[in-house]
């Protein structure tokens, strides 16, 4: 245990400010803002503050320290190989106020991620700007409203999204202003289109919906639902995060599909979580392309004058679209995780269709791995299988429900008695429509023993006297919070003894 202010170190050790700011008597900070105490900086010398960081990275869990099954979220390996590239220096020291013929090498790395963006994608062009899922959302709302307000159709202020959409779907079109129309799901998870067509109308502006939906299901109905929204006059929005499923083998633009946004963070690789850095690039199709924020990286043939200064015969620059809806993100997006993400494309080359079949086929083999465990120790009755007897795609859905009735064993004691096996919890309670839903999403990289060995531990929990399991987890650095009290009474300061 090395907790940072757990040291007493010598007054002014840990710390040291640089010569030459102003003394208190010339300060230029307004009289009622000076401290009238010494601030309590913690007081370490440097190998205490490296172990007292150690310390904390140990009470973590990441990717690296375990099997992390995050349905939705795609929480896969990052190749550490991605890291040195981000790091080189002619890439890492860039300054965004480069000029272009600096900046060739960044420049055709950004196109030629577009590029491969659009390919995977099925649209005309891909802006790189967004850093989140979630904002990418928000920027193609925003690219379709306009769209709409230069063809003069205002009365375009709907938004449908399916009753299993991702929270950020209907977020980020309340953001934008739009008024959201839920319709509910089939009995099997389903698009329902009877309900669709009952709700599209001259007032719908989007679908918004991401496939395999948020239970895991392709939806096969696909092109009728975009067939309906269109024959309305809407536009189609794909919520890109389960790209996991389909890289190389379909694409939105195939199934009709107008706009749709990347999850770079979680298709990609590049270590998120926390709240961050990732990438959230959207692509469009060529009618909604003049509306993108800029700049875009394009490319065209230089001039013979131009090209004495160019690194190669192509001369990249910055784009500005037409009637861009402005930026989303200072400079150009999150540059440091599009280059990771562009390494990790470039190891994999074609093999990101290999990639999405692995994924496919981990999440199909761990979910018959934990059928076939539940039924050799008799627990095979204590939770529903989303997909029953369909496929899944990359994740799944587990309803605890006949658990709770039966033991009133819930789907969060579950995944707290897997943190106390050592695994990250699947998400939960997630999608709504699903009752005590666990949501399982193995990925591509884990080993067939890794998969078989979570199985067994996923199983045996179900197997655990109730009131046991209702105190875990025993084993971690915080145990079962109160989570409604936590979100409401922030603590975000150390507590010393004496304050
Ligand atoms: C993660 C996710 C999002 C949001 O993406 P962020 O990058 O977290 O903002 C949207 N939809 C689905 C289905 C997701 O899983």
């Amino acid at each position: 245990m090395s907790h940072l202010f757990d040291h007493h170190g010598a007054e002014n050790t840990g710390y040291s400010q640089p010569q030459g700011l102003p003394t208190k008597g010339q300060a230029t900070v307004p009289k009622g803002l000076i401290r009238k105490n010494q601030a309590r900086w913690p007081r370490l010398s440097e190998p205490e503050m490296v172990r007292h960081y150690t310390w904390l990275s140990k009470r973590n869990f990441g990717i690296d320290t375990g099997f992390y099954p995050l349905g939705s979220c795609t929480m896969k390996h990052n190749p550490r190989v991605n890291e040195v590239i981000a790091q080189l220096p002619g890439i890492a020291d860039i300054h965004p106020h480069l000029p272009e013929h600096h900046l060739q090498g960044l420049l055709s790395i950004y196109y030629e991620m577009q590029h491969m963006l659009e390919i995977c994608a099925g649209m005309d062009q891909v802006t790189l700007q967004p850093v989140a899922g979630a904002q990418g959302e928000f920027t193609a709302v925003r690219c379709i409203q306009e769209y709409f307000r230069l063809r003069g159709e205002d009365q375009r202020t709907k938004v449908i999204v399916p009753d299993s959409a991702h929270g950020t779907n209907p977020a980020s079109a309340a953001m934008a202003g739009f008024e959201i129309v839920e319709i509910p799901s089939r009995e099997d998870g389903r698009i329902d289109l009877d309900a669709l067509a009952a709700v599209a109308d001259e007032t719908t502006a989007a679908m918004m919906i991401t496939n395999p939906n948020t239970l895991g299901l392709f939806e096969a109905d696909i092109s009728a639902a975009s067939a309906i929204v269109h024959a309305a006059g809407g536009q189609m929005y794909y919520d890109g995060a389960n790209f996991n499923a389909i890289l190389g083998i379909t694409s939105p633009g195939l199934m009709g599909f107008d706009a749709v946004h990347f999850n770079l963070h979680k298709t990609f690789s590049q270590p998120h979580g926390g709240g961050g850095p990732g990438s959230g690039p959207i692509g469009v199709k060529a009618h909604l392309a003049p509306f993108l924020p800029g700049p875009l990286a394009a490319r065209r043939t230089p001039t013979a004058e131009e090209r004495s200064q160019a690194v190669d015969e192509h001369w990249y620059h910055w784009l500005e679209p037409e009637h861009s809806i402005g930026k989303v993100q200072q400079w150009h997006g999150n540059a440091g995780a599009v280059i990771r993400c562009w390494a990790y494309y470039r190891r994999y080359g074609n093999g990101l269709t290999t990639m999405s079949e692995h994924a496919v086929l981990n999440a199909n083999y761990l979910r018959h791995a934990i059928h076939r465990e539940a039924k050799r120790i008799g627990v095979d009755h204590l939770f529903i299988d989303g997909a029953e007897t369909d496929i899944a795609k990359h994740e799944f859905t587990l309803s605890m429900q006949p658990a709770k009735d039966a033991l009133g064993i819930s789907a969060m004691d579950v995944a707290k008695g897997l943190l106390d096996r050592g695994y990250m919890a699947p998400t939960v309670y997630f999608p709504l429509v699903v009752p005590e839903c666990m949501m399982i999403e193995p990925t591509e990289t884990e080993s067939k023993d890794t998969l078989d060995t979570f199985a067994k531990h996923f199983v045996e929990v179900l197997t655990v006297d109730p009131e046991v399991l209702h105190q875990a987890p025993i084993t971690t650095p915080v145990r079962r919070v109160d989570e409604v009290y936590a979100a409401r009474n922030l603590c975000l300061r150390h507590p010393f003894d004496d304050a």
